[in-house]
């Protein structure tokens, strides 16, 4: 049921890259909205902004709806089921919307303990970079109960673009993120692998990619990653590549209870273990496609400070 023009008492843990953004999207649009981050640091400019402070988790949890937006699952769970955590903070009938990239399982956990609970659980994950988040342009992509999800519309109208519903169960919209992270990262790789042979070969990148990007390779992830690649401007880390690593891991996992075989997910998997091996975790993730050149005895990685 949609919940248009009303605004909310909602809490927002983890001020991140994506987070910071989204929070002060949600202060622009009107809502009511107490942050809390592990690093209190982040939380001033969205004081500023007019957010209230929260000194603990269990503070982000008084309202109509507390969102997460964190790291993995390790944060995810330690925000939940750690001491004074939402679990045990979030009144019944309240909404947790989880808008990280977290596992299958975990997503599957947390909506039987939030339903013990008495509470309600949502996934909104979410697509684009930091950039967009801060602009209120994100794709989400939302599972759940749909009374949940029309209560939750003027949080979302706040943030996104464009919003894509995947059912009732909440862990769908997790195995759908996971699932497109794979094929960008399947992008950067090919697109890093064809730039450093065209490279070598003497051919410029960006011209290269300009005949890609207007031909038959028009869509985004071609055209900004491409440019990344091209540019090999892998600093600052829109998406840092730990995150990227822990996104292909957990497609894995799924694809591994799923019986899916993905030959390809396990190569980028080793991939990015390169690249974390060489020192690149707070690169862009982008950085993987920046491997094959350097394999090739072109430039090399740049060092991530
Ligand atoms: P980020 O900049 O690294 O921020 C991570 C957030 O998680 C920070 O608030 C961090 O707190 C917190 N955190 C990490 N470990 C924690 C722990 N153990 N306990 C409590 N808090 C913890 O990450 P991001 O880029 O904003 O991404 C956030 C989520 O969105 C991730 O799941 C990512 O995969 C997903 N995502 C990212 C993008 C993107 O382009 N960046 C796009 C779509 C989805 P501190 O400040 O204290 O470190």
């Amino acid at each position: 049921m949609a919940n248009r023009n009303k605004t909310m008492k909602v809490g927002f843990i983890g001020l991140g890259r994506m987070g910071s953004g989204m929070a002060g999207r949600l202060l622009q649009a009107g809502h009511e909205v107490t942050v809390y981050n592990r690093t209190p640091d982040k939380l001033k400019p969205l004081i500023m902004l007019g957010a209230k402070p929260a000194a603990k988790v269990s503070e982000a949890c008084r309202g109509d709806a507390v969102i997460t937006m964190l790291a993995d699952d390790e944060a995810v769970e330690s925000v939940v089921f750690g001491e004074g955590g939402i679990l045990k903070s979030l009144r019944r009938d309240a909404i947790h919307v989880s808008m990280s990239t977290i596992s299958v399982t975990l997503s599957e956990k947390l909506t039987a303990a939030h339903e013990r609970a008495g509470q309600r659980f949502v996934s909104a994950t979410v697509f684009g970079r930091p950039d967009m988040a801060a602009a209120g342009k994100l794709f989400i992509i939302t599972a759940g109960a749909q009374d949940v999800l029309g209560t939750c519309e003027p949080l979302f109208e706040a943030m996104v673009h464009k919003t894509f519903h995947m059912g009732d169960e909440p862990k769908a919209a997790n195995l759908v993120k996971l699932s497109c992270n794979f094929l960008i990262a399947s992008a950067l790789e090919s697109l890093g692998e064809a730039m450093a042979l065209i490279s070598k070969g003497g051919i410029d990148r960006h011209s290269y990619l300009a005949i890609l990007t207007s031909t038959l390779f028009t869509g985004p992830a071609f055209a900004n990653y491409g440019a990344l690649i091209a540019e090999r401007k892998f600093e600052p880390a829109g998406f840092a590549a730990k995150l990227g690593e822990k996104d292909i891991r957990l497609a894995l996992a799924a694809a591994q209870n799923l019986r899916v075989p993905m030959p390809v997910a396990s190569l980028l998997h080793d991939r990015f273990l390169t690249l974390l091996a060489r020192g690149g975790e707070n690169l862009d993730w982008s950085a993987i496609g920046g491997l094959a050149a350097s394999d090739a005895g072109l430039e090399d990685l740049p060092k991530a400070a």
